[in-house]
């Protein structure tokens, strides 16, 4: 382990274990601000940010070591998956996109624990030919009237990276992005939806009524979302699923040590070759897939890093990261089964990566696109 990874293993032991299923939103709240605030201390939120606007700069590499030790010593992975939310989606857009005035605005609050940013992209009426969400010029600024679904950290944001288009002829590459705050007239959050997994992260849709914003509040250019989803999803791609790395082989010496102390008609589980042809398994997986994505972040250093590969590893990640959870349980037997073990929650949560950042499909399609069919 590098003295990097190292200490994101040490931090993240102290960080709160996950909450109950079903836990009240306000106290999921609570505890997100609780750890937002330890993790800014950390110095989470700064360590992608340029050192030219304050941050850490650090380069990708060093990225994955701190989000690997970061899974391999906490198992909240719902904490893990907003606060990757945050960085990927609302951070590393307006550090790159930001004029000068929104980065001093934004930057600050959103890296000193203080603000909760949320990434509003997903419609229920996702129709790509088109998005819904509009926003017209008025006056001085933009009014901005639709509905977001799915949108992560929603319940407990200060500020929402919304996307609208002046007209949904232009199709998905014609939207904008806005600089939308919770404090602003005419955005309203829905319910935390109860949802499968990644317990102690919120989500909820958005709703936006004649939501009226100065021009300071377009990022990047108007017509220009394209630009600002693809810097996002360049970062969210890479990294939102790096602590399930971490998580892996976290699952992959616990199950080696399960499999020593275990006994079954007398003998250790361990040496039952199914059993321990299953942990030989987990292991190749996590190195495998430990590869893939050490080699995406030197490429990403080096600036050669093509999408492909970003929704390649994507793509390895969460089909083996769900797999990894699968067979820790079975491994477990009974106990695998009861939450007590604490396999189930992370199993769960681990579902949703097929999801979130473009489908497990949506991968392989671009995957597809970019060979050339
Ligand atoms: C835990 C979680 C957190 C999320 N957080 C956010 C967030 O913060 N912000 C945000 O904007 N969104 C968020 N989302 C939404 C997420 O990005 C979308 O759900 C996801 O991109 C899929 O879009 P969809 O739900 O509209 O599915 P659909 O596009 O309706 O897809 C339905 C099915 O059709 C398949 N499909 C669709 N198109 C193709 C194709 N061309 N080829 C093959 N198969 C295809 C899909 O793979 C899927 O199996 C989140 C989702 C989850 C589960």
């Amino acid at each position: 382990m590098s003295p990097l990874q190292e200490s994101a293993f040490e931090f993240a032991r102290r960080l709160p274990p996950s909450p109950a299923p079903a836990a009240d939103a306000r106290e999921k709240q609570r505890l997100l601000r609780e750890a937002w605030k330890a993790c800014a201390d950390f110095g989470l939120f700064t360590m992608a940010v340029p050192r030219e606007l304050g941050g850490d700069g650090f380069s990708n590499v060093e990225i994955l070591d701190v989000l690997e030790g970061l899974g391999e010593g906490c198992s909240n992975d719902g904490l893990l998956f907003a606060i990757g939310a945050h960085l990927w989606a609302v951070i590393q857009p307006i550090a790159r996109f930001g004029t000068p005035a929104q980065c001093e605005r934004y930057l600050p609050s959103l890296t000193s624990g203080e603000w909760i940013g949320a990434h509003a992209k997903t419609e229920s009426e996702n129709d790509s030919a088109a998005p819904s969400t509009r926003f017209v010029e008025a006056g001085d600024g933009y009014t901005i009237d639709g509905l977001k679904m799915f949108v992560t950290n929603a319940p407990a944001a200060d500020l929402f990276i919304v996307f609208a288009t002046r007209d949904p002829s232009l199709g998905p590459n014609g939207a904008s992005a806005f600089l939308v705050e919770a404090a602003d007239s005419g955005i309203t959050t829905g319910r935390d939806e109860p949802k499968l997994g990644l317990d102690a992260s919120m989500l909820s849709s958005v709703a936006l009524r004649d939501v009226t914003v100065a021009r300071g509040r377009l990022l990047g250019k108007v017509d220009g979302g394209k630009d600002i989803f693809a810097c996002a999803m360049s970062w969210e791609r890479l990294f939102i699923l790096a602590p399930l790395l971490g998580a892996m082989k976290r699952q992959t010496l616990r199950a080696v040590e399960y499999a020593r102390q275990r006994r079954v008609n007398g003998r250790p589980i361990g040496k039952l070759q199914m059993v321990s042809s299953r942990i030989a398994d987990m292991y190749v997986r996590y190195i495998t897939v430990r590869a893939l994505l050490r080699e995406n972040a030197l490429l990403r250093d080096s600036e050669e890093l093509s999408s492909a590969r970003v929704s390649a590893a994507k793509l390895m990640l969460a089909e083996s990261g769900m797999l990894q959870h699968l067979d820790a349980l079975r491994l477990h037997g009974g106990y695998g089964y009861m939450t007590e073990a604490g396999i189930e929650s992370e199993l769960r949560g681990a579902i949703g990566g097929l999801i979130y950042s473009g489908t497990a499909e949506a991968q392989r399609v671009m995957i597809a696109h970019e060979l050339g069919l």
